[in-house]
C-alpha cells in the first residue's frame, strides 16, 4: 500500500474531510485522518488513536499492531471472497441466460425445418399456418442466423 506522506490530518471542524487517510508514524498502517491523535506532532509525526494509547508500552504496541494486521487481512479476504462471489455469480447467471437463449433460438431452427412458405401455403401442408407466421418473423432468423455464426 502507498503511503500518503502528504495526507495529514484535517480536524478544522464539521466539513473535516472524513475520507482522508493518514499513515501512521507507528504502525505504519493507514487510517482516517480525523481520528489522529491529538498529541500528533510534525517531527514524530501522527499517530493513529491505537498508537496514542500505546505509546511507550512496547508490549502494548506489538499486541495491537498484530490485532490490527489480523482484523485488517480478514477483512481484506472478506472483500476478496464476496467481489469473487459476485463476479461468479454474474457470469454463472449470464452463461445461464446465454444457454437458455440459445435453447429457445434452437427450437424455432428446428421449428423452421417443418415450416416453410411456399406458393401452395406452408410445407406442413396448412394453408394458413400460424407457426409459420412466428418462426418466419426477420428478427428471430437473425437471431438464429447469428447463433449459428457464433457456433
Ligand atoms: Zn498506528
Ligand atoms: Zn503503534
Ligand atoms: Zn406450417
Amino acid at each position: 500500500m502507498p503511503r500518503q506522506a502528504q495526507a495529514t490530518p484535517d480536524q478544522s471542524g464539521p466539513n473535516a474531510d472524513r475520507t482522508r487517510l493518514a499513515v501512521c508514524a507507528c504502525c505504519e498502517l493507514d487510517f482516517p485522518a480525523w481520528l489522529a491523535d491529538d498529541e500528533a506532532d510534525d517531527t514524530r509525526g501522527w499517530r493513529c488513536a491505537d498508537c496514542g494509547r500505546h505509546r511507550g508500552d512496547e508490549l502494548a504496541m506489538v499486541r495491537e499492531h498484530e490485532r490490527e494486521l489480523r482484523l485488517r487481512l480478514s477483512q481484506a479476504t472478506e472483500d476478496l471472497a464476496a467481489e469473487t462471489h459476485r463476479a461468479n455469480d454474474y457470469r454463472r447467471k449470464m452463461q445461464a441466460a446465454a444457454r437458455s437463449r440459445d435453447h429457445v433460438l434452437a427450437q424455432f431452427a428446428r421449428l423452421a425445418r417443418h415450416h416453410r412458405a411456399t406458393e401452395h401455403g406452408c410445407i406442413c401442408g396448412k394453408r394458413n399456418c400460424e407457426t409459420l407466421t412466428v418462426i418466419d418473423a426477420d428478427w428471430i432468423n437473425d437471431r438464429i442466423a447469428a447463433m449459428y455464426r457464433l457456433g
